[in-house]
């Protein structure tokens, strides 16, 4: 006997809607008919531990069937089944009310796909995303129930009957639409489950074959597991990748739930930072990885897994911001990562050292983006000097502070961005016994910045920003050779062969140890170009200004006292200070071209 009958909602066609809506999003219909049967597996596992359900259980599994002929994907499970009156119950109330409010919510957020987040659970009905028809033939587990098969177009009607069905359990069949077809491809499909249903608890069979772990180790206590576990599940998330250099395990039940793996990956160059590759779960069913608000900014960079029931899922982006739930996650994985990397820090320095070059853009990241996190990472962020020694903010002030102290008792902590190019001044600063740092990546000019801010009577400068003197401002006179007319003159000597308005002259006296001149950028120029390089507000104009550059003549230079009684004083003076050019690679064309010429030129004349 056929029962036909009407669906009691109130919204008319709200099946066009989600089709129209969702429209990249069709596969989700397979997510959400797995695990509508892993509920059902569940369910009737948790029956039977209670001793409501005697039966024999069976093995429990989930099945997905495609026939390219009938056109049908089937989705069975050996769960609790359903009869006829629950069908009613469930499938025709529960699961079209909730299509139906899953499209006002949508209105109301304007259809603006990017404000939900993730993919809201649109349960059963999502599966007329790809079908005209489903079917369900099911037995629900209640002794002497009744199979039962329901028939519905998408539309408000519907019909049940008996049916023929031995075992326990749903089989969900789904007629495919023409314009779904792609989803009869078997390939289509693994992908799909592959995304999605990769860690389901119970096991998920596609032709013939398991295609999940339903054991991932983030299920697991961390007592259990091994550094060897950690690492292959790391190959399984990511095959292309390079092992991690250590990792995170997340556990947490009160005051909210949560567990996951969080991996530091290796970062072969900064360039290479990859976002989305932490993907978040619920209850081992993939949600999206697109994790952000849940996991801090500076932390996207970390690859792993985050699995909580306690995320809203089917709630705006903006709405997620304020959860305080979500706040509350994302202020312990900011904890979490702090607490792990001061624990390697403090259990092995070498390790923490021999990886800092992978961390340290975390770190710092962090620290900029978190004071939070800045209030544990000052413990263990590194500084690593010229010599390749490293050490903490402390330790690093601590053996400084008897000799980089200048006048007013400022502590200046001197740095280069390329040992390489910036060698001279390195080396000038090493002959006085002053420490430098390398501070050459990327986020280390926001990193120097906000030392600078933060760290009491410090200054940072860079080795290259003026002559080793002026750097470490000290206040004590030195002699001079010259006297102020031959000073005078002296510059006036090298202003006329460097004839360029952008290099400003002066005499002082150094070390006769030191070069005999110093081309040098200062560093508040040099900052202010950087900033408008980056785009700093109201500084646009900076980046089309040419460098000033300040040439210190050292008075006290055997060199220059001898340019002062030579016949070409002015051809001396270039030549000097194209080797200067020529030592910081600033000499290139014509320059060097006629700085080659006057060197065989002055050869010749020996
Ligand atoms: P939700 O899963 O969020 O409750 P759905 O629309 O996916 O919403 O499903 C509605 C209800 O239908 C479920 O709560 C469940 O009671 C029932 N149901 C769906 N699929 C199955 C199944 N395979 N076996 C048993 N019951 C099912």
């Amino acid at each position: 006997m056929e029962e036909r009958g009407n669906i009691s909602i109130h919204t008319e066609n709200i099946f066009p809607i989600i089709k129209k809506f969702l429209y990249s999003d069709h596969e989700i219909f397979l997510r959400e008919l797995v695990s509508n049967a892993v509920d059902a597996t569940q369910k009737i596992k948790r029956l039977s531990s209670i001793g409501e359900y005697k039966g024999d259980l069976g093995e429990l599994k989930v099945t997905v069937a495609v026939d390219k002929d009938a056109k049908t994907i089937t989705i069975s499970d050996n769960g609790i089944g359903m009869t006829a009156e629950e069908i009613k119950k469930y499938i025709n109330q529960i699961a079209f009310s909730g299509a139906t409010e899953f499209v006002e919510r949508y209105k109301e957020t304007g259809g603006e796909k990017d404000q939900i987040i993730g993919q809201f659970g649109l349960g059963f009905y999502s599966a007329f995303m790809v079908a005209e028809r489903v079917e369900i033939v099911t037995k629900s587990y209640k002794e002497g129930a009744e199979p039962a098969h329901w028939t519905c177009d998408g539309s408000t009607e519907f019909a049940i009957a008996p049916a023929h069905k031995e075992t326990r359990g749903t089989n969900v069949i789904l007629n495919v639409a023409a314009d779904s077809e792609e989803f009869l491809e078997p390939m289509r499909i693994r992908t799909i489950l592959d995304k999605y249903c990769k860690f389901l608890p119970v096991p998920v069979e596609f032709e013939g074959e398991i295609i999940n772990n339903p054991n991932p180790i983030w299920t697991k206590q961390p007592s259990e597991l091994k550094d060897e576990d950690y690492k292959e599940f790391y190959k399984e998330l990511y095959p292309m990748s390079e092992p991690p250099l250590f990792w995170i395990h997340l556990n947490v039940d009160y005051p909210f739930n949560l567990t996951g793996i969080l991996y530091f990956p290796k970062i072969k160059n900064e360039f290479e930072l990859q976002r989305n590759k932490i993907q978040l779960y619920s209850r081992q069913v993939f949600i999206t990885d697109e994790v952000k608000d849940v996991v801090p900014e500076f932390l996207m960079l970390l690859h792993g897994i985050i699995d909580s029931p306690d995320i809203p899922l089917n709630v705006s982006r903006s709405f997620l911001q304020a959860d305080s739930s979500v706040k509350k996650i994302n202020t312990y994985i900011t904890k979490k990562v702090a607490d792990k990397l001061a624990e390697i820090f403090r259990k092995d320095r070498t390790a923490f050292e021999t990886n800092w070059d992978d961390i340290s853009v975390f770190v710092k990241y962090g620290m900029l983006s978190d004071d939070k996190f800045y209030e544990k990472a000052k413990d263990f962020v590194l500084l690593q000097n010229t010599a390749g020694k490293y050490y903490t903010l402390d330790e690093y002030k601590a053996q400084v502070e008897a000799n980089q102290k200048d006048k007013n008792e400022q502590l200046v902590l001197l740095y280069t961005t390329d040992a390489d190019k910036q060698h001279a001044y390195v080396e000038a600063a090493e002959n006085r016994g002053y420490d430098v740092l390398k501070l050459d990546t990327v986020i280390d000019s926001h990193f120097i910045g906000m030392l600078e801010q933060k760290l009491e009577k410090t200054t940072l400068k860079r080795v290259d920003a003026e002559t080793i003197d002026k750097l470490i401002e000290k206040d004590e006179a030195k002699e001079s050779v010259l006297n102020d007319t031959e000073k005078e003159e002296l510059k006036k000597v090298y202003e006329e062969a460097i004839n360029n308005q952008h290099m400003q002259v002066e005499v002082a006296p150094m070390s006769p140890d030191d070069a005999p001149l110093v081309i040098t950028l200062p560093e508040f120029m040099r900052r202010m170009k950087d900033m408008s390089r980056a785009g700093g507000g109201g500084m646009m104009f900076m980046g089309d200004m040419p460098d000033t550059y300040n040439v210190t003549i050292n008075a006290n230079h055997p060199l220059n006292q001898h340019v002062l009684k030579a016949e070409e004083k002015g051809k001396l003076a270039r030549q000097a200070f194209d080797l200067a050019l020529l030592s910081q690679n600033m000499l290139s064309g014509a320059a060097l071209t006629s700085f080659v010429k006057r060197s065989f030129d002055l050869m010749t004349k020996e």
